[in-house]
Order: structure tokens, then sequence, then C-alpha cells
């Protein structure tokens, strides 16, 4: 088969891309390297069955695949912030583009949607019937509202033209090759731990988050693509932390003697965040098998590799 992957040079499509080519597929990268690297995909560049095309998807293109993973879109907020009526095109018009791809190819096509599409929950854990608690207006609003948009699109071209969807809602990801300066809280932990200068929890740190490891979810994405149900469905691990608990649990793994220092909660920062999985497991067979603990030391293996690669200040 030969699979379009959008956003592949990031952290979870290069991950994709990786299990794809394991397993024989042909891939078309296709990337803008906003927040994408070469350095993910390089181990791929030479092989026949891998392409990579650098292309902003806010523009038309015409490829021949068979099936659309569409990951493209900044995922932190520090960068999908930074220019948010970019995220808002890369969200609507990218998302447009890649479902007319998909129309006109009789693609497959898989959208990354989030977590974010709930807001701030009143709602606890989020199922998949729950309509959200969303600010159109606030600083996160490019984000969540332009994932929203990308769901009505994709339901609103498998309705009026037939495209075959699948829509994942994906919850807090972390893993390797994660950028060390993202700004997402596991990053920022352990590259803080890792350079010595203090852990930086936002509010008391009493809000909570759910951490899935990125093999994990690349397992989910590829079940969705190759299963009989359109979605949406959560990916994610319902092990359920506050911030304060990851900030505890990565000084303990790096640098017991690091510090914790306490920063204002950004505006609209959801207050907790659990994923209920019942139809990841019911429909897809999928559940998350990596800790918390074992995902975070593979994450941290990483993180030390390349901080020392590029001679940042190290002091642990
Ligand atoms: P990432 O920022 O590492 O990857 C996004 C990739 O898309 C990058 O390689 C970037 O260069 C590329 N890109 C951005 N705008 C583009 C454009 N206009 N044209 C072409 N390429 C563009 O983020 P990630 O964590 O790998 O997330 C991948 C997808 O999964 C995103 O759609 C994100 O919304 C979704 N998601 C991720 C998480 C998470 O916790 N990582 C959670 C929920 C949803
Ligand atoms: N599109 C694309 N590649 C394709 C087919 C379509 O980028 O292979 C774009 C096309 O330029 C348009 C969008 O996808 O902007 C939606 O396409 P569709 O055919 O649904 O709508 P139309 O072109 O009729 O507006
Ligand atoms: N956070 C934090 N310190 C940091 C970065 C993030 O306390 O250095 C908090 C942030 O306020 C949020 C949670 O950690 O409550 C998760 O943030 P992230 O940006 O990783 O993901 P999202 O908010 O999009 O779920």
């Amino acid at each position: 088969m030969r699979i379009l992957v959008t956003g592949g040079a990031g952290f979870v499509g290069s991950h994709l891309i990786d299990r794809l080519m394991a397993e024989g597929q042909e891939v078309i990268c296709l990337d803008n390297f906003y927040t994408g690297s070469k350095r993910n995909i390089i181990k791929w560049l030479d092989n026949p069955y891998f392409e990579l095309i650098r292309h902003d998807i806010t523009e038309p293109i015409r490829l021949e695949v068979d099936q659309v993973y569409h990951l493209a879109c900044p995922a932190s907020p520090v960068h999908y912030q930074y220019n948010p009526v970019k995220t808002v095109k890369t969200n609507v018009i990218g998302t447009l583009n890649m479902l007319g791809l998909a129309k006109r190819v009789k693609a497959r096509f898989l959208l990354a949607s989030t977590s974010e599409v709930y807001g701030d929950p009143d709602v606890h854990p989020q199922p998949e019937e729950y309509r959200g608690n969303v600010n159109p207006i606030g600083i996160r609003s490019c984000y969540d509202e332009g994932k929203r948009m990308a769901e009505t699109l994709s339901f609103d071209y498998h309705r009026q033209n037939n495209v075959d969807i699948r829509v994942a809602r994906i919850f807090n990801t972390y893993g390797s090759r994660m950028l060390e300066n993202d700004g997402r809280v596991v990053s920022n932990f352990v590259a803080q731990a890792l350079r010595g200068i203090p852990l930086t929890v936002y509010g008391e740190g009493s809000q909570t988050r759910s951490f899935c490891y990125v093999y994990d979810l690349v397992d989910g994405l590829m079940r969705l693509m190759n299963g009989d149900h359109i979605g949406p469905i959560n990916l994610g691990n319902p092990d359920e932390y506050t911030i304060l608990e990851l900030a505890q649990k990565i000084q303990r793994m790096i640098n017991p003697d690091a510090e914790i220092i306490y920063k204002p909660l950004p505006q609209d920062d959801p207050r907790q965040r659990q994923p209920d999985i019942t139809k990841a497991k019911t429909l897809l067979g999928w559940q998350p098998t990596i800790p918390l603990e074992e995902g975070l030391k593979l994450t941290i293996d990483d993180f030390r590799d390349r901080l020392e690669l590029t001679h940042q200040p190290l002091k642990s």
C-alpha cells in the first residue's frame, strides 16, 4: 500500500512512519518542518520505499495514495499559539485539502484529532459522546476549535462525498523525539531536571492529565485505520496524574535534589483530563501497555542522548 503521512517529520508522525516502514509499506512523508525535523526520519531517506516532500498542507497537492494519516498540525501550546491564524489555516484549509485529495483518489483518511475538543471538561472521564466545554475565543481556540472544525469537515466529506474516514481523539502523548523546547509538560520537566534547573509547575499543579507512551498510541492509530469503525475514538492512557505528581516522579527519576517552582497557570488550562477508552478496548481491541514509569525511562534516555549531542550544560 502507498501511505501518506502528513506531519510525518514530527514526534508522533515519525514513530508512525517507523512502524509503517517496518511493515513493508510504501510511505510518503509530507511536512513543512515547522515543528518537525529531518533528524526524525533521516534513517529512511535512502530507502526506495520512502519519499519525503517538503510541502505546506494549506496549499493543494496532488498525490496518488491508498491511505492518508493526517497529522500535520503543531501540537504544543507554545507552537500552536505562536501563529494562531496559521494554526487555524492548517486545521481548516489544510484538512480540507487533504480530504479533497482523499476524495479524488478514494483513499482512506485518518484525522489525528485531540482530547482538546472536550475543552475544560465538566464530564469526567471523557467519553466520545461528550460534546465538550470549549472557549471559542480563548488562546487555545485556534487549536481546539480548529480540530473541532477538522472533525466537522471529515464527517461532512464522509456524508457528502463518501470519503472513508477515521477520527482519533488523541490524549496527551509523550516519548522519545519530543522537542526539548516544545513547552509540553513531559519534555519541559525532563529537560529541566537533566539540565539541573528548576521544574516549572504551572498553578498549584493540581490539574490532571493522563499520559500515553507514543508506541501505544501508534498501535492504536494503526488499528483504527485498518479497522471497521470510523470513530471518533479516544486513544489515550487512562492512568491519571496531577501535574505535581508528574513533577515529583521525574524529579525522583532524574535528580532528587532538583527544585520545583510554581508559575502562573495559563489561561483556559483544562483542570482535568482522562480518556474513557471503552470504545477503543471493545471496537479496536486496544489498550495501552506501557506504564508511565517505563515510558518516562525511555524518554529520559532519549533526552539525555540528545541534550549531550547538542552540548547543553548538564548538572545532575
Ligand atoms: P508535532 O508538532 O511534533 O508534529 C506535527 C508535524 O506537522 C510537524 O512535523 C510539523 O512540522 C508538521 N506541520 C505543522 N503544520 C504543517 C503544515 N501547515 N503543513 C505541513 N506540515 C505541517 O506534533 P505531534 O505531537 O507529533 O502531533 C501530531 C498530531 O497529533 C497533531 O495533529 C496533533 O494535533 C495530534 N495530537 C497530538 C497529541 C500529543 O500529545 N502529542 C495529543 C493530541 C493530538
Ligand atoms: N485538493 C488537493 N489535492 C487533490 C484534490 C483536491 O489538494 O488531489 C484540494 C483542492 O485544491 C481543494 C480542496 O482539496 O482546495 C477540496 O477539494 P474538493 O474537490 O473537495 O473541492 P473543490 O476543489 O471542488 O473546491
Ligand atoms: N505544565 C506545567 N509546566 C510546564 C508545562 C506545562 O505545569 O512546564 C502544565 C500545563 O499548564 C498543563 C499540563 O502541564 O496543565 C499539560 O500541559 P501540556 O502543554 O503538556 O499539554 P495540554 O495542556 O495541551 O494538555
